[in-house]
């Protein structure tokens, strides 16, 4: 659905409230700076010039409490575990999260007693993207995808928490 529902008069345009929001949220996405391994490398190059993520509006913030996406990027230890749900717990609604990479997904190359096999037991995962690690574009891809998300979500559904783990 576009944002735009109608034009009424010249210069009169008519919308829903839901398409509103959608539209400002899914273009000022701000994920927590948080890295936690070799994914977050090709994270940091996202927001540098070359690749330059603030012109889709994501600008990454220092504190869970001013983001509203958590980018898992690396390998997820279980000791690292609960600081990790701490920080989604304090994270606003509404909120998403991208896990970035093989071992956040499904705990990669580290099937052991140390590493939790998917961020997804611990906070509810929206996008994942393959790879190791998966570069930028993939990244991008995500963010993209998660955008077309958002703008199916409905008022209802962005001021009612998501269960997690
Ligand atoms: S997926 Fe690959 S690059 Fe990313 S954290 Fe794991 S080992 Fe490192």
């Amino acid at each position: 659905m576009g944002l735009i529902e109608g034009r009424l008069h010249p210069g009169i345009v008519t919308t829903t409230v839901d398409a509103l929001f959608n539209w400002a949220r899914k273009n000022s996405l701000w994920p927590m700076t948080f890295g936690l391994a070799c994914c977050a490398i090709e994270m940091m190059a996202s927001g540098a010039s070359r690749f330059d993520f603030d012109r889709l509006g994501v600008v990454f913030r220092a504190s869970p409490r001013q983001s509203d996406v958590m980018i898992v990027s690396g390998t997820v230890c279980e000791k690292m575990a609960p600081v990790l749900k701490r920080l989604y717990d304090q994270m606003p609604e509404p909120k998403w999260v991208i896990s970035m990479g093989i071992c956040s997904t499904a705990g990669g190359p580290f099937p052991t007693y140390s590493v939790v096999q998917g961020v997804d037991h611990l906070v509810p995962v929206d996008v994942a993207v393959a790879g190791c690690p998966p570069r930028p574009e993939a990244l991008m891809h995500a963010v993209l995808r998660l955008q077309d998300k958002i703008s199916e979500m409905t008022i209802a559904r962005a001021s009612s928490p998501r269960p997690s783990s």
